[in-house]
């Protein structure tokens, strides 16, 4: 089966396939760089990211493109204020914004494309609309869009735009919520803020017009996806639409996949609302990065999701489950068999995972079979059910599941620990939770004592005990490793 994507334009699910045959173009809208980004904006990419990992394990190609918005109205103002050039100021926020993606596991987009590095492709946009009568020069200098000149406007949100009036205009970056007028597609310079001397005029590009010509520039005139954020649908897709089919005539994007919100109290989670969490604000409060991606992709992106911090909690048990299932499998000595009850759970378990992901990317429904089978596993071990060949069977699985989401490996102290030197950095270690300052100055004896306990319980056969205090200690930044000698232990 190939996946079934809900699509936007058509309102319906479509198949996701690459025009050519051959990779798939996909471009995705990226962060504005003016702050750090919060666990909504996040939401976001990592549904992406599952989409094209999913897409990676079904044996298709990608070539996924992401803009960073490195400059527009709130990035000028807030350079201005603090008195550094504005390469100054995003290059904090770029690199925060990498650390996250890092910490949250998503993989690097092929291509990541600057909007300050693409200005000659969205003058030439420019000029190409203005060629067609589509774009207008105002008297400071300003150019826009002629909504009137893309009769099709509205296509991709359903909106009634009848009653809009002509030559209404919109030059800030953020629109009232329903009007639909002619919008900036460049912005004449105003004193002291930066800007570009081009053909067109000194100015600046306004949001729409970046996405529009890097995404053509990167994947070519016509995308096989485009994806964002829901907001985004309207105005700024509708915008890039229409931008875009006016020069080039020919279709955008066949397919558009937008991610619900992430809510706070039933409402969205935004920098304006002041109603956000940071991802390192929540790896400072103990939480790991694993349980927060899971948490983020746990529900599907095509229904909205209401943030709370058992969410978190939830998560962290499930990868716990996880991951001790994983370990007594691969360090577990079985016999040569099968259980044919495991061998048929499996089978079905490998089938329902592939059916719920292919069925718009239904993450909760492809995680519900996984968890059962760990269920049967456990107790199949527990009775001496379990063979070499269920673990053969199982672990392979396991692989497929992590292809996608991804929190198999435990790489969460690190992320931690990147967390606390950026809190000491920035002066914010008053956000640090207790428990996790106590965890990193665990005394070498303290770990000791927990390691004999361990060595005891394992005599004792209290394996369930032994794991415990091994993932306790490995949550604190402690790995043991068994071996001939004895047991080892080492501090990540
Ligand atoms: P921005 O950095 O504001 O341009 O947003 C980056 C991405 O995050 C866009 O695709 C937005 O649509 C998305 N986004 C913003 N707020 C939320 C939210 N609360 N839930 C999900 N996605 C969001
Ligand atoms: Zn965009």
């Amino acid at each position: 089966m190939t996946l079934r994507l809900f699509n936007t334009l058509t309102g319906q699910l479509d198949p996701l396939e690459p025009a050519d045959g051959k990779a798939l173009r996909m471009y995705a809208c990226g962060p504005t760089v003016y702050d750090y980004g919060h666990i909504g904006n996040f939401r976001t990419f990592l549904q992406v990211d599952v989409l094209r990992r999913f897409l990676l394990l079904s044996g298709m190609r990608v070539r996924h493109v992401m803009n960073i918005t490195d400059v527009d109205d709130k990035i000028i103002r807030n350079s201005l204020e603090a008195g550094i050039p504005i390469g100054e100021y995003t290059a904090r926020y770029v690199k925060a914004f990498f650390e996250d993606m890092e910490a949250l596991r998503i993989q690097r987009p092929e291509e990541i494309a600057r909007a300050t590095e693409n200005i000659p492709q969205m003058v030439a946009l420019v000029e190409k609309l203005a060629a067609a009568g589509a774009a207008y020069k105002t008297e400071d200098g300003s150019w826009y869009f002629r909504l009137a000149a893309f009769p099709e406007y509205g296509k991709l949100s359903k909106k009634d735009l009848s009653g809009m009036e002509d030559g209404a205009r919109v030059d800030v970056d953020e629109y009232e919520k329903d009007s639909a007028r002619d919008f900036a597609l460049w912005k004449a310079a105003k004193p002291g803020e930066t800007s570009w001397e081009t053909a067109i005029g000194n100015g600046r590009p306004g949001w729409h017009i970046e996405c529009s010509a890097m995404a053509m520039e990167y994947l070519g005139e016509s995308l096989d996806l485009h994806a964002g954020g829901e907001d985004l649908m309207f105005p700024h897709h509708e915008n890039e639409i229409a931008q875009s089919e006016t020069a080039t005539h020919k279709q955008f994007a066949r397919h558009w996949m937008h991610v619900r919100f992430l809510l706070v109290d039933g409402r969205k989670m935004s920098k304006s609302e002041g109603n956000f969490y940071t991802p390192r604000d929540l790896l400072l409060r103990g939480f790991k990065a694993s349980a927060i991606r899971l948490a983020l992709i746990a529900v599907p992106y095509r229904r909205q999701f209401n943030f709370t911090f058992d969410s978190l909690t939830d998560a962290t048990n499930a990868i716990d489950r996880l991951r001790t299932f994983r370990a007594r499998l691969t360090a577990g000595n079985f016999a040569t068999g099968e259980n044919s009850a495991i061998q048929e759970a499996a089978k079905k378990t490998a089938g329902e995972f592939r059916d719920a992901l292919d069925d718009d990317l239904n993450t909760a429904e492809a995680l519900a079979p996984v968890f059962e089978l760990v269920r049967a596993g456990n107790t199949a071990i527990d009775q001496g059910q379990f063979f070499a060949g269920d673990r053969d069977a199982i672990l392979p699985l396991l692989e497929d599941f992590d292809a996608v989401f991804d929190v198999l490996e435990d790489r969460d102290a690190e992320a931690t620990r990147r967390a606390l030197e950026w809190a000491k950095e920035t002066g914010r270690m008053a956000d640090v939770a207790p428990e996790l300052l106590a965890a990193q100055s665990l005394t070498d004896e303290a770990i000791e004592t927990l390691v004999a306990e361990r060595t005891a319980a394992k005599k004792a056969r209290n394996f369930a005990r032994a794991d415990q205090i091994r993932n306790e200690l490995a949550e604190k930044g402690v790995v043991i490793e068994d071996s001939k000698d004895g047991v080892r232990w080492k501090r990540k």
